[in-house]
């Protein structure tokens, strides 16, 4: 994370414009189960939306639902979710729709839907570790959905998502290829071989490089994402920021252990993206962003 507040976030969106990389700000929050909090949080986005604009960033906004009402109101929650797709369409942006825990997948599919058949602005995260995925992927096609496609990152039990990450991993490589071929596509992963892999496969069915991105989160492979650029492709960077981060830092690390090597590699290595900020490693380090 580049720093707590909103203004942190589009800051470091200014320097990755700089190296050709577009993004998405994600204000870091869930569960959420007061009417006005959820109210705050819109209004928080609508604002941001509109600093967003008067910037001139390319520059999405991605939204957990637990945050604007899922969890106690889904009729709530839609009305929100829909004042900033409305909003985000009249400035000529886009709404990310976060996946959550396996608890809210139907119902997040199901807001999904129903934004989507209104609106062409919004996309939607599945991910890879979870059975029911393929499935979901293939009744959401009708709607010419844009689809981000994560590993997951919550800890969910073996009769609903492999048990083994090298499973997780070939899903979404098979999962890759239906969105290459029917919808419009961001792969968000930091696993370069698997990039290679569908980058690959693009190639071989004649699907340029600018028909999909690649969407990594700030600060982590950053050589990579520059490297990338490079090459052609399209990338993309997800800023997280916000004051929930320690909670929610410490609920990821209890939730997946193996985040906690995330942190270890990030404490003990050096800065060595050149976009990253001028601040001692172990600073950034504390901050390391984790889904
Ligand atoms: C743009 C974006 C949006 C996301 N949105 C969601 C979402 O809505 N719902 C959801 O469940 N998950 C989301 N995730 C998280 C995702 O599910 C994975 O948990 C996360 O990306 C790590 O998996 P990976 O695909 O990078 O592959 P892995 O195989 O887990 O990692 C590949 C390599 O990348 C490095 N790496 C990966 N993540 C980190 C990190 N945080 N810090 C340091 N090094 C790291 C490691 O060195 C690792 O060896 C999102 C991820 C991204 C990039």
């Amino acid at each position: 994370m580049p720093g707590e507040e909103i203004k942190d976030a589009l800051d470091a969106a200014e320097q990755l414009r700089r190296h050709g990389i577009p993004t998405v700000v994600t204000h870091l929050g869930e569960n959420v189960s007061d009417t006005s909090e959820t109210e705050r949080v819109t209004r928080h986005y609508l604002e941001v939306l509109e600093q967003i604009r008067a910037r001139r960033l390319d520059t999405h906004i991605s939204v957990k639902l637990t945050e604007i009402g899922l969890d106690f109101d889904p009729e709530l929650c839609y009305a929100n979710l829909k004042s900033l797709i409305e909003k985000a369409a009249k400035l000529g942006n886009f709404v990310w729709i976060d996946m959550e825990g396996s608890s809210y997948t139907t119902a997040t599919l199901e807001m999904f839907r129903r934004v989507r058949s209104e609106f062409p602005d919004v996309g939607l995260c599945l991910q890879s570790y979870l059975y029911r995925t393929e499935e979901d992927l293939n009744q959401l096609l009708p709607l010419s959905p844009a689809i981000r496609l994560v590993k997951g990152a919550y800890a969910e039990p073996p009769n609903l998502a492999f048990p083994k990450k090298q499973d997780t991993d070939e899903n979404y490589f098979k999962l890759a290829g239906t969105l290459l071929q029917k919808a419009t596509a961001a792969f968000a992963t930091h696993d370069e071989a698997l990039v290679h892999r569908i980058a690959n496969e693009a190639d071989s069915g004649a699907i340029s490089k600018d028909k999909f991105e690649v969407q990594m989160l700030y600060g982590i492979r950053s050589k990579e994402q520059l490297r990338l650029v490079s090459k052609g492709f399209r990338v993309r960077v997800l800023i997280s920021y916000g004051t929930y981060w320690f909670p929610w830092y410490m609920r990821r690390l209890a939730e997946r252990p193996a985040n906690i090597l995330f942190v270890l590699r990030n404490l003990f290595s050096k800065a060595s993206g050149s976009y990253k900020p001028a601040r001692p490693a172990f600073a950034s380090a504390s901050l390391v962003t984790l889904r």
